[in-house]
């Protein structure tokens, strides 16, 4: 059997399996909101935010900051041991807003407070690529001596206009300036990217697989465009739906297994999509479909076409 860079028989680098190779086992996130904000939200960059954003619609309901770290990690803990498969090892996830955007001591505290959670074998932490400096990055190296750390920005475009257009408050240039910088200090980099941004042609969106696979990440994820009630976005879409091309699903699955085949096959793939609660949602909807069943419809492609993540990396047949 076929056995592909990363070491397994499955069709892309799958971030389940980069986990299970690093610590021999599973490992479950635990998302934690501590109450952080955001540069784009409280003025110093802008104050309406980037115009898909409402966190609300991606914070699971255990997770709010009213409840200390400890408490959440806790919480987080007894909702996976009743839903999924027991794990005993967990990341404590970083996940709402701007999990950088605070002083050194402030971050400390709530990092170190999380690793000190039973079973916590690391952090990730989610933010933007104009939320870090040195000294993050030297306290972080130095933690990541001891526990898995990992620093996940939101990119979501390669594309300056797209990024002036949802109001990013960065540019592609910052992102890749940071990604490199934490990337050289030994931490382990990701990315998050959105697929159906208006203004971006699918030819666009499938050349940043190109531009992707050139930076120092170690993992990425990826999400189509959902338009989510409430936001600016909703408001432009409403009034020009002919600038948004939303994939629907059949159409998302082929793009996607294209974007796979150039992507750099060294970048652990962790997400393909993003699913908001319908309940947020307007526009195209994909109907029920639980992650699960998206990373088998997915393989099951790969396996149809007899195609696999990276397969035309540099525009070189791999393998
Ligand atoms: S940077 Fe993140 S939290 Fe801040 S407005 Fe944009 S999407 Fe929302």
């Amino acid at each position: 059997m076929t056995k592909y860079p990363w070491g397994h028989e499955r069709r892309f680098n799958a971030y389940s399996n980069y986990f299970r190779e690093l610590y021999g086992a599973r490992v479950q996130k635990l998302s934690i909101d501590a109450g952080f904000t955001c540069p784009n939200r409280d003025g110093s960059k802008g104050t309406g935010g980037c115009t898909y954003c409402n966190n609300d619609a991606f914070n699971p309901s255990y997770c709010v900051p009213e409840k200390s770290v400890t408490q959440q990690i806790e919480e987080g803990i007894s909702f996976h041991r009743k839903r999924y498969r027991r794990s005993e090892s967990y990341l404590a996830y970083f996940q709402a807003y701007s999990n950088t955007y605070a002083p050194l001591e402030k971050l400390k505290k709530l990092y170190e407070e999380a690793l000190a959670g039973s079973g916590i074998i690391g952090i990730v932490i989610g933010t933007r690529p104009d939320c870090i400096d040195d000294e993050k990055l030297k306290y972080l190296r130095e933690l990541s001596e001891k526990y898995y750390v990992a620093v996940e920005y939101g990119i979501e475009s390669c594309y300056d206009r797209t990024l002036i257009r949802i109001n990013r408050g960065h540019t592609f240039g910052e992102a890749d300036e940071a990604v490199r910088a934490t990337a050289a200090y030994g931490i382990n980099t990701g990315a998050h990217f959105i697929f159906g941004l208006p203004g971006e042609t699918r030819e666009e969106m499938l050349a940043e697989a190109d531009i992707i696979s050139t930076l120092p990440l170690k993992t990425v994820k990826f999400h189509q465009l959902q338009i989510i009630k409430g936001t600016a976005m909703e408001k432009e879409y409403q009034n020009n739906p002919g600038d948004f091309q939303l994939f629907s699903w059949e159409e998302y699955l082929d793009f996607f297994v294209r974007f796979l085949e150039r992507l750099n096959p060294e970048i652990v793939v962790e997400r393909f999509t993003g699913e908001a609660p319908p309940r947020f949602l307007t526009g195209t909807l994909w109907g029920k479909k639980r992650t699960d069943q998206i990373v088998s419809l997915v393989e099951k492609r790969l396996e149809e076409l007899d195609t696999w993540q990276g397969r035309l990396y540099e525009g070189k047949e791999f393998i």
